[in-house]
């Protein structure tokens, strides 16, 4: 493809773009297809011969997304949503245009400098004190990586090569239990901590479990807190696990995934109360802040230790102004980094603080509303507080055992679900099959939000 047929195919494919974020409400959520349909309508052997952009193009329409299950749907409501946004897209094209490797300062002086600066401004938004210092990761997973592998590294500096123990509420991302194993702490090393009625970390049990940890030679290497579980966007509080923390010189990182977006609000700011304490903290960007996949905000208050941490420095990597500059590669994992400030930078500068804090206030309004229809319906409950926008619930009519009601609640869930309208996801909480309902897609509005639980209801009353 020469440039010139680029550019005549990019435009093509630009209109497809905006054709498909103008009409994805009107398609199916969810696809329609058995495991293995896709892959029997593509050849078993590439292509020996170029093929036409037309001809990708058409199968792109009919045998890709037929099996794609559209994310940018407004009614999506499963999960946390991961959102995208036409400044973020036109950034990715971008990104994918420069083709610029961003491992070292020296590797693309721009992606290193623009990234200092939207990381900067990044932890302004949220109210993070400058003794932070942020980095863009992948994924909230591999910042929880690198944060366990930094408290390793610490507590191996300060004890030798002792048992070490990590902790985190049994509410805690899947992320955290994988990161002590990757990080080669051993399969037992993570302690899953008890949580209160609110699915909140209990810090009197945590501390009772370090006692007996350290009793046993064991050293309290890393406690993790989350803002914003998973399962029901529980707050543990942080501000005692910071006490914790300092008492036993354990590493403090606080995962906030999808939560953290809501610290841009000054309302929504005591939830992160103790924040400042906290050694690391990762928020993701690409779930609640516009912007695509990957986008993870890493930030640390000891730099140096990061970089002890996951620094690799052969000789062929070397350059002149090592001494002066930053080089990315050695703040995570990875040595090969892509251009990712470009669409923090395009976002930011495109929405503006006030028009993010826009979105997110229009979406924790929208929880609110729906939560306000559950608990005015005697048939539905509440299964967890709510601080964001997620809810979570079930339908619980009278005379059903607990057994019978998660089957009841599983039925009533696949019925909306096979609307293909909206999309909802469920969870455990207390061990009670539970729905929830998450709102965060850019493009929901409250129609979306009233049209799901008006399929809720009908699917009670078996209209569905
Ligand atoms: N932590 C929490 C609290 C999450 O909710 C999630 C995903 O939903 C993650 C971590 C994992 O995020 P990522 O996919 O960026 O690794």
């Amino acid at each position: 493809m020469t440039p010139e047929q680029f550019r005549t195919h990019a435009h093509q494919l630009v209109d497809w773009m905006a054709d498909y974020l103008r009409d994805v409400g009107s398609r199916p959520v969810t696809p329609d297809v058995v495991p293995g349909q896709i892959r029997s309508q593509l050849p078993t052997a590439p292509p020996e011969a170029g093929e036409s952009f037309a001809t990708i193009m058409a199968d792109l329409d009919q045998v890709i997304m037929p099996g794609m299950t559209h994310w940018p749907h407004p009614g999506w409501f499963a999960y946390f949503a991961a959102n995208n946004s036409p400044p973020s897209i036109l950034a990715e094209m971008c990104i994918a245009a420069l083709g610029a490797q961003c491992m070292s300062w020296n590797t693309s002086p721009a992606a290193t400098e623009l990234e200092q600066t939207v990381m900067d401004w990044l932890r302004q938004l949220v109210g993070l004190p400058d003794t932070f210092t942020g980095v863009i990761q992948d994924t909230a997973s591999t910042a929880t990586l690198v944060a366990v592998i930094s408290a390793r590294e610490r507590a191996r500096e300060r004890h030798g090569n002792v048992p070490l123990a990590v902790y985190g509420s049994r509410e805690s991302h899947s992320s955290v239990s994988k990161a002590v194993r990757l990080a080669g702490l051993g399969d037992d090393a993570f302690r899953a901590v008890p949580v209160d009625e609110t699915f909140a970390l209990r810090p009197d049990v945590l501390e009772a479990m370090i006692d007996d940890d350290r009793a046993r030679g064991i050293i309290p290497a890393c406690i993790v807190g989350t803002i914003g579980t998973t399962s029901s966007t529980a707050v543990d509080p942080i501000p005692a696990l910071a006490n914790i923390a300092e008492a036993y010189g354990s590493w403090l990182h606080v995962d906030a995934a999808w939560a953290g977006s809501a610290a841009l609000l000054p309302e929504c700011r005591p939830y992160f109360a103790g924040l400042e304490r906290a050694d690391s903290y990762v928020f993701n960007p690409h779930k609640w802040l516009l912007t695509n996949f990957f986008c993870s905000a890493y930030f640390v208050r000891d730099v140096p230790q990061l970089i002890r941490a996951c620094s690799a420095n052969p000789e062929y990597l070397r350059a002149a102004h090592d001494g002066e500059v930053v080089n990315y590669r050695d703040w995570g994992i990875a040595l090969g980094r892509r251009f990712r400030a470009l669409k923090l930078w395009f976002v930011l500068r495109s929405y503006g603080a006030e028009g993010i804090r826009a979105m997110l206030r229009q979406h924790l309004e929208l929880a609110r509303q729906f939560r306000a229809w559950v608990e005015q319906e005697p048939e539905f409950e509440l299964m967890a507080p709510s601080p964001f926008a997620l809810v979570c619930f079930r339908h619980h009519p009278a005379g059903i055992d607990e057994a019978e009601l998660d089957r009841h609640n599983e039925a009533l869930l696949a019925r909306v679900n096979a609307s293909r309208e909206v999309y909802l996801t469920h969870t455990r909480l207390s061990g009670h099959y539970t729905i929830r309902m998450a709102i965060g897609q850019w493009q929901t509005t409250e129609a979306h939000v009233a049209r799901a639980w008006e399929l809720m209801k009908r699917a009670v009353s078996y209209e569905l």
